[in-house]
């Protein structure tokens, strides 16, 4: 579609960042273009108002920037998913596994309600491990995970098989 040509454009490749051997997807562009920005909070909104959404919560940091928008225009609450330490009030925490080492994410445990059906949105979707992570948060604290939205994909990875059937969405997808 139109915004899926545009993103191809605008998102910009590093190379070797932030090591040798990995070409990172940059966004930053697609922030800095308020037209093609609006475009991406417009295709999203348009693409899961009808998922009867309770809650977003957006993966920091970069999951902050368009899950908050989709958030006020689903009329829902937006609630973060942060990296250990972050958030003030009382947190319950995951691990996950990564290449090298490990990380942690942490949710507020007052953040979701028994039974609300939560979207969860990031920037980018490699292995899967992390909205997989955002996702065991939210079912510890009864939440039901409807959907993962993002706004590219690198599907050589295969990070789709770490979310289970799930309905998995994202403007461009690199094959
Ligand atoms: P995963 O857990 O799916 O392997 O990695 C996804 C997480 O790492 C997301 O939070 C995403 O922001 C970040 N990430 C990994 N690779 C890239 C990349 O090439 N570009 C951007 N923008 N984020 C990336």
């Amino acid at each position: 579609s139109d915004i899926t040509q545009k993103l191809e454009q605008t998102i910009r490749d590093i190379p070797d960042f932030p090591k040798p051997g990995i070409v990172f997807k940059d966004i930053t562009p697609v922030l800095a273009n308020p037209e093609i920005s609006k475009a991406v909070s417009e295709a999203f909104l348009n693409y899961w108002k009808k998922a009867q959404i309770d809650v977003i919560v957006g993966i920091e940091s970069r999951g902050f920037m368009y899950g908050l928008p989709l958030a006020q225009g689903l009329d829902v609450p937006f609630v973060p998913v942060r990296k250990v330490g972050k958030l003030p009030y009382t947190t319950i925490r995951h691990s996950y596994d990564l290449e090298y080492g490990s990380a942690e994410v942490e949710i507020h445990t007052d953040a979701i309600a028994p039974g609300q059906r939560v979207l969860i949105h990031d920037d980018l979707l490699a292995t899967g491990g992390t909205a997989a992570a955002a996702a065991e948060l939210i079912r510890k604290i009864g939440g039901e995970v409807v959907g993962y939205s993002f706004l590219v994909e690198l599907a050589f990875l295969n990070g789709r098989a770490k979310l289970a059937d799930k309905e998995v969405h994202a403007l461009v997808t690199y094959s």
